[in-house]
């Protein structure tokens, strides 16, 4: 009898926070089950018993072919922990390589197979242990290409003496907003505000602005390839830029759409399943409250995984929704809600029946859903997709990481958007609203959501460029990783 032919093997090891963890997922799902790759998914155990509690234990059951494997992390199994720290996550990651070196070795399956398979990974420290065992390995970044190009260029803001900070006094006093920065390949009229928020340090010796500054050379030496999660429609002058610093880069995305694009018709139950991989409970039933409101007549505002607000912050928005008149729909996840409830009784009545809160809910479809007018969100990368996808316009109210970038993008760049100020009152969220649910602006902003959604649309079509650079990956890059 013939053996049956041998799979190719991929070994996905996201940066394990949710905004990282589903795109990869995605990714996963779909190489898996369009394109023949056997997949192996790690989690790291503090993740692992997210999914168990907010999705039982057929989430991370698998199917012939795709399994989910765990490391440890050393993370406490507090159920309060639902956001972790971005910075303590970030320097954590090293501690991560013995147990990563450990599950390649010794697991039956990849230490038989580590010379056909391949790891599909984001974060540095995993990527040189890979090599240094002689597995093959390429990157899957998850943010924008904008925001890697904007951290490529933290060792010439260094040099320009322009970062570190000289003191806190220049956050206040209008230095980012002034100091414009038009030398970025691809990236035209930056000013240093929308410049990833690790450059907001005084320390000249600040770890995680290191970690940033280093990652043109990581990614130049480690991986033989590297996958943007974008599309190229979207930021062509910077990918154009980028092939001149990395190896072969690919940009592939919305998954989603890609997802969908791939999975037809025929098997809703997979598209929705692939879709996302939630480390927390979805709340289905605002897609019920949903129902009951008129078309685009609901602002939806979430803040992704990680963003916290202060309690003032909370309030000022509160305010701001009640007061703007419209609808909404608003995620507070239970890590940023208090012992205290910090919302004032007053906000809750006047605003009920018009206003939905959540703590986590199934966001791609509720972006999807007819009526939804806008979204206020903290520009995650993520976020930013699934709200193009659905040709849903931006209010942006960026908080850190690679955010200010994005939010950036999607204002000048796109004009898909309008941004808030940086810690704003009551008035200005509730003028804010009012902008981009209604009047001039909402509806200029209502026309580049649709054209966005078109380009992406077809992007993710057969022949469209996110299609044609995920059969270019797999044939020149994974096939041949072996
Ligand atoms: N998300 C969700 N439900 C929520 C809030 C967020 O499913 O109530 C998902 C959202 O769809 C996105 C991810 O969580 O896929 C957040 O990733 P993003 O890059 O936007 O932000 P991050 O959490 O990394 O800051």
């Amino acid at each position: 009898m013939a053996t049956p032919a041998k799979r190719p093997h991929l070994l996905f090891f996201p940066f394990p926070v949710q905004g990282h963890v589903t795109p990869a997922f995605q990714l996963a799902s779909l190489l898996h089950r369009f394109h023949g790759f056997d997949v192996t998914f790690v989690h790291t155990d503090y993740n692992r018993r997210r999914v168990l509690r907010a999705r039982g234990a057929d989430a991370l059951a698998g199917s012939p072919g795709f399994r989910f494997v765990a490391v440890p992390d050393g993370l406490p199994a507090s159920d309060e922990v639902a956001a972790q720290d971005m910075a303590a996550l970030l320097l954590s990651l090293p501690a991560l390589v013995p147990h990563f070196k450990e599950l390649v070795l010794s697991d039956e399956l990849l230490a038989a197979s580590t010379a056909s398979c391949c790891l599909v990974s984001d974060v540095v420290p995993v990527q040189r242990a890979a090599k240094e065992i002689g597995l093959p390995c390429v990157t899957f970044w998850t943010s924008s290409a904008n925001s890697f190009m904007a951290c490529c260029q933290f060792p010439q803001l260094a040099a320009k003496g322009l970062v570190p900070l000289k003191d806190t006094e220049q956050l206040k006093n209008g230095y980012l907003e002034s100091t414009v920065v038009d030398w970025v390949p691809g990236m035209p009229k930056m000013r240093l505000k929308d410049f990833p928020s690790f450059i907001r340090t005084t320390d000249p010796d600040d770890a995680i602005f290191a970690m940033a500054a280093s990652i043109a050379e990581s990614h130049r030496t480690v991986p033989s390839a590297v996958i943007f999660h974008t599309l190229d429609e979207l930021e062509s002058q910077v990918l154009r830029a980028m092939s001149a610093i990395l190896p072969p880069i690919y940009a592939i995305g919305p998954l989603p759409l890609l997802l969908r694009q791939a999975a037809g018709d025929d098997d809703p139950a997979f598209v929705d399943a692939s879709g996302s991989t939630s480390l927390s409970k979805e709340n289905r039933a605002c897609l019920d409250w949903l129902d009951g409101k008129r078309a685009k007549s609901v602002l939806f505002a979430s803040f992704g995984s990680i963003v916290k607000l202060t309690d003032e912050q909370l309030v000022e928005l509160a305010w701001g929704l009640a007061n703007s008149g419209h609808d909404f729909l608003w995620v507070i996840r239970s890590d940023q809600q208090q012992k205290q409830p910090v919302l004032p009784p007053e906000f809750l009545a006047e605003t009920e029946g018009r206003g939905c809160v959540t703590s986590w809910c199934p966001q791609q479809a509720v972006l999807r859903h007819g009526a939804v007018g806008a979204f206020l969100t903290h520009c995650g990368w993520n976020s930013m997709l699934e709200s193009l996808s659905a040709g849903v316009p931006l209010l942006c109210w960026p908080g850190g990481a690679d955010q200010q970038t994005n939010s950036w993008l999607a204002c000048t760049e796109w004009r898909l958007g309008v941004e808030i100020g940086e810690d704003p009152r009551r008035e200005e969220v509730e003028l804010a609203i009012r902008q981009v649910m209604g009047g001039d602006v909402g509806e200029q902003l209502r026309r580049s959501a649709t054209e966005w959604k078109e380009k992406a649309a077809l992007a993710t079509r057969p022949g469209g460029s996110s299609s044609v650079n995920l059969e270019r990956l797999v044939n020149e890059v994974l096939s041949t990783e072996r």
